[in-house]
């Protein structure tokens, strides 16, 4: 009886301090401040926070699941929200206090392979395939400048793909990374392959999926560079820096690095005044802090156009333009993007590089026999001929 009561006890207790855990996406034009609003939080939680976190906060994109705990009242207790596959805003209740911090998103990822003889169109066969059109749009990105698909692909070559996915809290998230690829064309293979640099490189370890940037301010002094990591000075603390920081006078002009369409002019809380571009390939460059914006929403621009002035709106220190690169909203160095040439591996990157291919193309050849075992995919007879190294 005593042990019936316990038991009671403990359950009751359990149920009264019981917290719900919700995930929600986070709609178009919803903002870190009205996320705290919406859950009676003051928003000087916002305006406290140093200059560089009210940048971070600017990162959120819609689309994405965050996550939140709350109490039987309503009351916030935590709350998870992605900036990107790597790093996330957590906010939580101390006593009746909110605090704001900026943690690794933690996640598993699992390795799958794709291989299938085209029908349709490498696109529509892939979507109908794997039920994922990131992974078909990744794919066409790829090989964009590599290989013009309406015209060299032919029923029936074969394709095949290794990628990653990433898994968190039982859903999978972010985009689907591909690790190496391989179509047919006119019985050749055309390969591709992932580097640590994040680019692509054929079995060669040549770059196919050039990328050029142009500077986005001329003659301007570099502030502050990308950083996935960098300790900040003052605080103490460690936090990514998703740009490349240009200081210039306030009214320089600001152009856009590579041609695209205007998909964002307006304010974003802590980058203040900002100009979004998206460009080919899933990339989108982003113009922050501006003192004038100088284009519309849906307006094309061309590489090297004046798109806005430079300013220091959304901060309080000096004058700068900060210029952040994306693909598929995971940031990337914009640096290593600004110049005029393909990137040229050194003999030891060349030396890793082809070790990683020729791991992958053993991989992509198990993933075709799987699939046709009995048949011969045309490409291995080819295969052999090829003089890689
Ligand atoms: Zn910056």
């Amino acid at each position: 009886m005593i042990l019936k009561n316990l038991v009671c006890i403990l359950l009751f207790s359990t149920f009264s301090f019981a917290a719900t855990s919700n995930n929600y996406i986070w709609e178009k034009g919803y903002t870190f401040l009205k996320f705290l609003e919406s859950y009676n939080i003051p928003a000087s939680v916002y305006w406290n926070l140093y200059g560089e976190d009210k940048e971070l906060t600017a990162e959120i994109y819609a689309g994405v699941r965050y996550y939140t705990l709350v109490d039987k009242d309503g009351s916030l207790l935590q709350a998870l929200i992605p900036l990107n596959d790597e790093t996330q805003i957590h906010i939580f209740k101390n006593n009746d206090t909110y605090s704001v911090d900026f943690i690794p998103v933690k996640y598993f990822s699992s390795t799958n392979s794709i291989a299938l003889a085209i029908q349709k169109s490498p696109y529509q066969d892939l979507v109908e395939l794997s039920g994922d059109t990131n992974l078909a749009n990744e794919f066409i990105n790829i090989y964009k400048n590599a290989i013009d698909f309406s015209k060299s692909v032919i029923k029936n070559d074969k394709l095949a793909l290794i990628y990653h996915y990433k898994y968190r809290l039982g859903r999978n998230f972010g985009n689907p990374e591909i690790k190496a690829s391989l179509i047919e064309t006119n019985k050749k293979p055309n390969f591709l392959f992932a580097f640590n640099d994040g680019k692509y490189y054929n079995e060669k370890g040549n770059e196919v999926t050039g990328l050029f940037l142009q500077v986005p301010v001329r003659n301007a002094r570099i502030s502050s560079r990308f950083s996935l990591s960098r300790m900040h000075p003052i605080l103490k603390v460690r936090r990514p820096h998703y740009g490349v920081d240009y200081a210039a006078p306030i009214g320089t002009s600001v152009r856009a690095a590579a041609s695209g369409r205007v998909i964002f002019a307006g304010s974003k809380s802590g980058y203040g005044r900002v100009v979004e571009v998206t460009h080919n390939n899933g990339l989108k460059t982003l113009y922050a802090h501006l003192h004038q914006i100088n284009v519309k929403k849906n307006q094309s621009v061309k590489a090297g156009q004046v798109i806005g002035k430079v300013g220091n709106s959304g901060l309080s220190t000096g004058p700068h333009l900060h210029f952040g690169l994306y693909k598929n909203n995971k940031p990337i160095n914009p640096l290593s993007n600004i110049k005029s040439t393909k990137s040229v591996l050194s003999k030891a990157q060349k030396k890793e590089f082809l070790e990683i291919a020729k791991n992958y193309e053993d991989k992509l050849r198990i993933a075709i026999m799987d699939n046709f075992s009995g048949e011969s995919p045309s490409y291995f007879a080819y295969n052999k001929n090829v003089n890689r190294y």
